[in-house]
């Protein structure tokens, strides 16, 4: 028998403040953290009922504050990794310059090691904003990954979803110009993990210093590989594009979560989360599903954390 495939599982720990300013709405303060402190202790039992050690990519504003700290801890202390996530979630990090983006990096790096004694090997952009800027100050700084690029052409189909989410809510104009989602030049990169040439981001550069692991995207249609829009589209969505991996042979998969996956929204009483489809469906259900996703996954494959595999 050949070596068993590998599977990797990544959370995006987009707190509630994050998830609202992708949409446009704003959040009261105390309602702020609710992704913290919801979801984080639910996705700790979920992995740990599945026997999975995932990769939480952390904004580093969110680890600055203490109580949101501790919460890191008990995920390290389940022997959980956390890559950098950026250190605000800005939205325009496509657009940010190559000194910008160094501030932005390392100003999250260092709350990372001041209050949780990490030092993350992997970074993922907020909105999946890659750019060439962003992947030389990546490889100066000494990381083993990236995880942002999506090679996928369905940008524009996240965008039209985001702006449905806006008007159901009334929100016409949400957040504004904003530069999420993969472009069309990195539509048709490569999915399998690969050195990448730092100036041209979907080209292979066999002595590059940096890996691309390219963001949850199943072969085929290159449609996204992530569990919140699988439990949107439902399980079979799901487990036909975990059967597409079979056209891909030895190619790790990627899973990707969120926060907001397994966050109970029945807790906000905002009317942008009432009336927004996703959050409205109830936790359990959610959770359920994401149950169901991992043991499929661990059907086909290992699932180790992308820095045990690095090793
Ligand atoms: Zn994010």
């Amino acid at each position: 028998m050949t070596a068993q495939r590998v599977a990797f599982v990544h959370v995006d720990l987009d707190d509630l403040w994050a998830i609202a300013a992708c949409y446009g709405v704003s959040v009261p303060h105390e309602m702020a953290a609710h992704v913290y402190r919801d979801a984080i202790p639910r996705l700790k039992v979920l992995f740990e009922e599945a026997g999975v050690r995932a990769t939480f990519f952390v904004v580093g504003r969110d680890a600055s504050d203490a109580p949101r700290a501790a919460l890191l801890q008990t995920l390290l202390d389940a022997g959980h990794a956390l890559g950098n996530h950026s250190w605000d979630h800005n939205l325009n990090y496509r657009r940010l310059s190559e000194a910008d983006l160094d501030a932005d990096v390392s100003r999250s790096e260092r709350v990372l090691k001041e209050m949780l004694g990490v030092v993350p090997r992997g970074f993922r952009a907020p909105g999946y904003g890659a750019s060439p800027a962003l992947l030389r100050v990546l490889a100066q700084r000494g990381y083993a990954y990236d995880s942002s690029i999506m090679p996928g052409p369905w940008g524009w189909v996240f965008r039209a979803l985001d702006r449905r989410m806006q008007r159901q809510a009334g929100k016409p104009d949400g957040g504004g110009a904003k530069s999420q989602y993969s472009n069309w030049g990195e539509a048709f990169g490569p999915l399998r993990p690969y050195r990448v040439d730092q100036d041209r981001p979907q080209m292979v550069k066999a002595d590059s210093p940096l890996l691309e692991i390219p963001a949850a995207t199943a072969p085929l249609l290159h449609l996204p590989f992530q569990a919140g829009v699988s439990m949107r589209m439902g399980e079979k969505y799901f487990r036909t594009l975990l059967r597409s991996f079979a056209w891909k042979p030895g190619m790790p998969i990627l899973l990707l979560f969120h926060g907001a996956d397994l966050t109970d929204f029945s807790q906000v009483r905002l009317p942008f989360f009432r009336k927004a489809g996703f959050f409205n469906i109830p936790v359990e259900t959610r959770a359920g599903l994401a149950r169901t996703f991992l043991e499929a996954l661990k059907e086909r494959a290992e699932v180790v954390t992308t820095e045990d595999w690095l090793e």
